[in-house]
């Protein structure tokens, strides 16, 4: 029997080599693409030696090609911490606006269905909690972080563009603040970050008085409904998330006491435009696709934890953001 043949962007990133995962397990070929500006291939390392997946170094904000029949793109490839698109804003900018033109003209071309990446970024800082997928969002398109929000509110309108006048089988799914093993530990993210503290003997940094919310979806869930979501037939948005609200300070707490560490709370500014609360709506996902998640966080805590712990000790040094001035911004 032939294999179904899936591209993958982003493929050596957090999210994007979990997904290269599953679609192995389901015995796709997987043709995984990154640039590695903010992926790593030491998450997809143990997929090189299979027959059924290949590799390419590309960047997807330049024209795509690969040779031979797709079934499916999935397009996961963007800085996606507030730390990393601040320090690459255009390289943001183009992956989530040229990037996902290209890939549309790729599964226009190739008849393939494609699912985008978007988020909970689209909704900006709500004003409604928690947020159904018909609300349009409170985002200020010239802050920090409107380079990344609206790249993707582009990307969203580019899809459903290419759906309805082209015929382009398309899926968006809107991804809420998600954890598990292959986070960065230093990409700035409130997770990596408290417990990347807590292993270094350093105080824990919460910005703000930390009573902003989010609700944290552990990995393997967002991938199941992932996995749904593109085999369903809904074109429109769909949330994928955990609604446990949480404050950022009890969050805090609960890496203390995961971690057992001695150290300190102190508090910094809270960077501009941090959303105040963040949770999803996820009726439509229950419904629609029978998905709610399944791990709570004290198990996919526990998880995440022991896998930063088993990293080589050099990582766990490496307390700098990733340097990303080798890359040029036009
Ligand atoms: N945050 C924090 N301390 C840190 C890093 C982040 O208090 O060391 C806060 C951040 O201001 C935000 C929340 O944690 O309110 C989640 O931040 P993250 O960067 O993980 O994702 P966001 O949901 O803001 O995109």
């Amino acid at each position: 029997m032939t294999r179904k043949r899936i591209l993958i962007t982003g493929a050596a990133g957090f999210l994007g080599s979990h997904l290269c995962d599953r679609f192995i397990q389901e015995n796709y070929h997987v043709l995984a693409m990154d640039n590695l500006i903010t992926g790593d291939l030491s998450n997809i390392e143990h997929l090189f030696e299979l027959e059924n997946f290949e590799f390419y170094n590309h960047d997807v904000s330049k024209f795509v090609h690969v040779s031979g029949h797709l079934d499916y793109i999935l397009h996961f490839a963007s800085p996606a911490s507030p730390i990393d698109y601040l320090k690459i804003p255009i390289q943001t900018l183009k992956v989530g606006s040229l990037g996902t033109h290209n890939l549309l003209g790729l599964a226009k071309a190739k008849k393939a269905r494609m699912l985008i990446a978007s988020t909970s970024e689209v909704y900006g800082d709500p004003n409604v909690n928690p947020q159904p997928e018909e609300y349009w969002g409170n985002v200020n398109p010239v802050g920090p972080r409107g380079v990344y929000d609206e790249a993707k509110r582009f990307q969203e309108a580019i899809t459903m563009a290419y759906h309805t006048f082209h015929g382009v089988e398309t899926r968006i799914v809107r991804i809420f603040n998600t954890y598990g093993p292959r986070m960065r530990l230093n990409d700035g993210r409130v997770l990596p970050a408290f417990i990347g503290q807590a292993l270094r003997g350093e105080d824990l940094t919460i910005f703000g008085d930390g009573s902003q919310t989010r609700s944290f979806c552990f990995v393997d869930d967002l991938i199941e409904g992932i996995y749904r979501l593109l085999m369903g037939d809904y074109s429109l948005p769909m949330n994928i998330g955990n609604p446990d609200e949480i404050t950022i300070r009890q969050f805090c707490e609960e890496i203390i006491q995961l971690t057992g560490t001695s150290q300190k709370i102190v508090y910094q500014d809270l960077p501009q435009d941090d959303p105040k609360q963040r949770r999803p709506d996820i009726t439509k996902a229950k419904s629609l696709l029978n998905w709610e998640p399944k791990v709570n966080r004290r198990e996919g805590l526990r998880i995440t934890y022991d896998y930063f712990k088993s990293l080589p000790k050099e990582n766990l040094e490496k307390t700098e953001h990733k340097d990303f001035a080798r890359y040029n911004t036009i």
